[in-house]
């Protein structure tokens, strides 16, 4: 089944704990610290899978979470890393945020994007022993996990599109060309699902897709095109394919007509394409009758290229192939590539924002918080350096001053994620 569009919720693993713990051995009443490290949380990672031309898979499953670290252990062991979880997707996928609906990453021939991050392991009290503290009783926690709602949208990749009424010959002709196997019939709506197929002209390939029939007003909801139509947006050429022997009563220039207006309605940029008419079933008329009604359209439409064929024979088909495998050569690397709206530091900063400051009790205050156990998580608190740049990351987030505004005085207990010091001014 063609899926092109899917909502999800996705959840990276939060860190393991750094462990707290002592050596125990015959005669030594009192151990070092031995408590091991936690490992990281597994990342959540968007791959493009080649093989891959529906979001099917994201149809049923709505939770995606990648593992959590495990917390470390004894004897200085290490918590093992959480798995990464791997969304794959086609190529051509957008990924949105869900609540803004606003682009994060056009995935369209990207290497593999890391969406959201496994938070860090927290370090064990191994590293926590100095000469004035020999049996610290703290380790850090792992860092906290990441989570989002994500919208995938498949815009799909193709160098030539098929556009055109119903029953013209649209899935005859990719079936005939290239490797795509659609049903083929007599009646109208046959095709449900764009098709892709792979055409080969001598050394070169390109990608063709069938867009199912567009009719009369499918850009304002009726008929099934308009689902489709945002899969013309990013190819390159626009096969108009025309049913010239217009049986059942159809008006050749009349319908290419309608399907111009509908793809205008759509906003799709014209301009921007390259347009070419085949005019399909030449086999049903006889060649003066086909000579008048090509007369016909080459007068409204005189910068656009005919070509007459008949997918029943195969007449004018191998001119057609040929010219549309030169056009997409000269077009190669313009794909249309959609700019991200919204970078995931604009999502994530504002959670991470927050630092809560508690009075405890009358002399111990307590500050956390997401931005309190990122700031730990870089800071190596074993070193003078490193506790000189916490005196200055308190200072300058304001956070000394609403501590003396709750009252903070001298010889106070400050608890900073865990870690405990003594204030003095
Ligand atoms: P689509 O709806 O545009 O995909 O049209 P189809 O490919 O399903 O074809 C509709 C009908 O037209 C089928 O019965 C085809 O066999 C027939 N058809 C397609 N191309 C030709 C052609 O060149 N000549 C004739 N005589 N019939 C054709
Ligand atoms: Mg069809």
């Amino acid at each position: 089944m063609f899926i092109d569009y899917a909502k999800i919720f996705i959840k990276s693993g939060k860190g393991g704990d750094g462990h707290i713990s002592f050596r125990r051995e015959l005669y030594v009443p009192n151990g070092g610290p031995n408590g091991g490290d936690g490992g990281r949380g597994g990342n959540v990672v968007i791959h493009i899978d080649n093989n891959m031309n529906t979001l099917l898979e994201y149809k049923h499953k709505y939770k995606f979470i990648a593992e959590n670290g495990e917390d470390g252990g004894n004897n200085r062991c290490h918590g093992k890393d959480g798995k990464d979880l791997i969304l794959n997707v086609p190529n051509g996928t957008i990924i949105r945020e869900t609540n803004s609906n606003k682009i994060i990453i056009d995935m369209t021939n990207k290497s593999d994007f890391i969406i959201l991050k496994g938070g860090n392991g927290g370090i064990g009290n191994m590293h926590f022993a100095t000469s004035k503290m020999q049996a610290p009783r703290y380790a850090k926690p792992g860092m906290p996990s990441q989570e989002l709602y994500i919208t995938l949208e498949l815009k799909l990749l193709a160098d030539v599109s098929l556009v055109g009424f119903p029953n013209v010959g649209k899935s005859s002709f990719i079936s005939l060309v290239s490797n795509a196997k659609p049903e083929i019939n007599n009646y109208h709506f046959t095709t449900l699902n764009p098709h892709l197929g792979v055409v080969n002209v001598y050394d070169k390939e390109f990608v063709i897709v069938d867009i199912p029939g567009l009719i009369e007003g499918a850009s304002s909801g009726n008929g099934l095109g308009d689902k489709f139509l945002k899969h013309i947006e990013r190819t390159k050429i626009l096969l108009h394919i025309v049913d010239i022997s217009e049986f059942e009563g159809r008006d050749s220039l009349n319908d290419l007509n309608i399907i111009f207006n509908e793809l205008e309605k759509y906003n799709i940029n014209l301009k921007n394409k390259y347009h070419i008419i085949a005019l399909n079933k030449i086999d049903l008329i006889d060649d003066n009758l086909l000579n008048d009604r090509i007369k016909k359209i080459k007068n409204q439409y005189n910068n656009i290229e005919i070509f007459p064929i008949s997918v029943s024979t195969n007449k004018g088909i191998k001119e057609l192939v040929i010219k549309l495998s030169n056009i997409v050569n000269e077009l190669k690397n313009n794909e249309i590539i959609y700019d991200n709206e919204i970078d995931l530091s604009q999502i994530f900063d504002k959670k991470e924002d927050d630092i809560i400051i508690n009075k405890l009790n009358s002399d111990y205050y307590e500050i956390k918080g997401y931005k309190i156990d990122k700031m730990l998580g870089y800071t190596n608190i074993d070193t003078e350096k490193g506790l000189d740049f916490i005196q200055k990351f308190i200072k300058d987030n304001n956070i000394l001053s609403q501590l003396k505004e709750k009252g903070l005085k001298d010889g106070d207990t400050i608890n900073l994620s865990g870690y405990e010091f003594e204030y003095y001014d």
